[in-house]
């Protein structure tokens, strides 16, 4: 048994290990004041069973997480006194850090994890339940937190509460999450994943500033928890220490409401936006180069990365910031922007969704491109249909489009789908940058129209199959 729950004083006795360089023990004590209140009783309550389970769980976990040799827990149950010891962990390991890392996280996660209840009695006489499981109910501190954020008509209490409810998750916690993740905690996301592989590295924190110096060969999705954890506790984190990939992307993304994408990785951003696509999830992705960012908000409905480029860049071309350098303050403001386009979108306020951002940090110039549908777009389309000339509109995709009526202006019946009516000697004069769709009686006025357009080089006009008689126009 490595979890421990004890009504008695706790005394654990250090356990010797041949192979161990380092031995922590942490007790934490009793102390008389909580948050400003003089606190003269704690009590402690559990479920023993459910406790003791997920305790070993915990325990078993840290072993293996940090390669530890040995790891116990031990923790008060029932009324303590100031200065008694409510909790001991003792990890040991081969080297002192992991044996001083293994004890931090373990204590961290019993907070989280275990559901061991605290009751705190006050020199005032008054008790109260202070920490329930892994959330603890602050709906004081809630309303004098985000208080300046809901003044905002924007938000108040609606767009607090769902920003609240709001699952984000942060694949890639680097530059870009440093400058993401502390607005998304500081609004009130309730929830946010990390997904990383990495260790933190020296080289990083020029631009990766949620890490401490003391950080550098910790893993970046534990650390980055920390931080999540320290600016709003009662945020639930999910941490993944493991790299995005064509096997786990669906299990990852899944149970999340928004993506951002953290990475320096064209691969990792191209299989994003394929999954989030499958699965309907916003993407927000970045990318930085030196002095320059670009960003992009790509909704399920709109256009998608691969709109933009058909074909996968390979790796090697563009650049890293491992090989063409950034200036650390870049990718924070880009993740800060991506941030900021989360937290619209939850908002129901408008986003980057149909345009790329280009922002340089020189010259602070922000060029904004439109983005529009490509028909030859894999992803967005699922198939070559979009691609042809015709197009069943049972079959048209998602996607948005301009539905234009090119008979003459007298021809009957009007269309009961929204359109625009264009008589086709009038297209010839227009130059059509969305996709567009032209309908007459019976398909074959359009599909000569499209046909003659797409000669002059326009890519999105496409003509309805059979006109007025196709099905979906009924
Ligand atoms: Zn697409």
């Amino acid at each position: 048994m490595s979890f421990i729950l004890s009504f008695e004083p706790l005394a654990l006795e250090p356990r010797e290990h041949a192979e161990a360089g380092g031995f922590v023990s942490f007790e934490g004590k009793v102390r008389n004041h909580a948050q400003g209140r003089s606190v003269i009783l704690l009590e402690y309550e559990a479920y023993p069973e459910m406790a003791t389970a997920q305790g070993n769980e915990l325990v078993e976990e840290a072993m293996e997480r940090f390669g530890l040799l040995d790891a116990r827990v031990a923790h008060r149950l029932g009324t303590l006194n100031i200065g008694d010891t409510a909790v001991v962990v003792q990890a040991a390991a081969a080297h002192r850090r992991e044996a001083f890392e293994a004890c931090e996280w373990i204590m961290d996660q019993i907070k989280w994890r275990v559901p061991i209840w605290k009751r705190e009695t006050y020199a005032d006489g008054v008790s109260e339940w202070v920490h329930a499981g892994s959330a603890p109910a602050e709906p004081h501190s809630d309303q004098i937190r985000f208080e300046r954020q809901m003044r905002l008509p924007q938000v108040g209490d609606v767009g607090q509460t769902n920003l609240q409810n709001a699952r984000v998750l942060l694949v890639g916690v680097g530059g870009l999450a440093a400058g993401s993740l502390p607005p998304l905690v500081g609004a009130g996301i309730g929830a946010i994943g990390l997904v990383d592989a990495d260790l933190v590295e020296l080289s990083n924190l020029h631009r990766q500033t949620l890490f401490a110096s003391s950080d550098a060969g910790r893993q970046k999705v534990e650390r980055a928890a920390a931080f999540a954890k320290r600016l709003r506790p009662a945020i639930e984190v999910e941490t993944h220490f493991e790299a995005l990939s064509e096997t786990n992307a669906t299990r990852l993304v899944d149970s999340f409401d928004w993506v951002l994408d953290g990475t320096d990785s064209l691969d990792t951003k191209f299989l994003l936006n394929e999954v989030c696509r499958k699965l309907g999830k916003p993407l927000v992705t970045a990318s930085v180069h030196q002095f320059e960012g670009q960003i992009m908000t790509i909704l399920p409905d709109g256009p998608c990365l691969q709109c933009l480029f058909p074909e996968v860049p390979p790796d090697h071309c563009v650049g890293t910031c491992a090989t063409s350098g950034v200036l650390g303050v870049v990718p924070g403001i880009l993740g800060a922007m991506q941030a900021n386009e989360v937290i619209k979108g939850i908002l129901g306020l408008p986003t980057l969704d149909r345009q790329l951002a280009l922002v340089d940090l020189l010259t602070l110039d922000v060029t904004r491109l439109e983005r529009i549908f490509n028909p030859k777009c894999p992803i967005c389309s699922g198939s070559e249909r979009s691609s042809a000339l015709e197009w069943d509109l049972q079959h048209l995709p998602t996607f948005d489009f301009d539905l234009i009526d090119i008979r003459e202006i007298d021809e009957q019946p009007n269309l009961k789908r929204p359109h625009q009516r264009i008589p086709m000697t009038s297209c010839y004069e227009q130059t059509f940058v969305r996709p567009t769709v032209f309908v007459c009686a019976t398909g074959r006025r359009s599909f000569r129209l499209a046909a003659n357009l797409r000669a002059a080089g326009n890519r999105h006009v496409f003509s309805l199959l059979d006109g007025l008689c196709n099905p979906a126009l009924k």
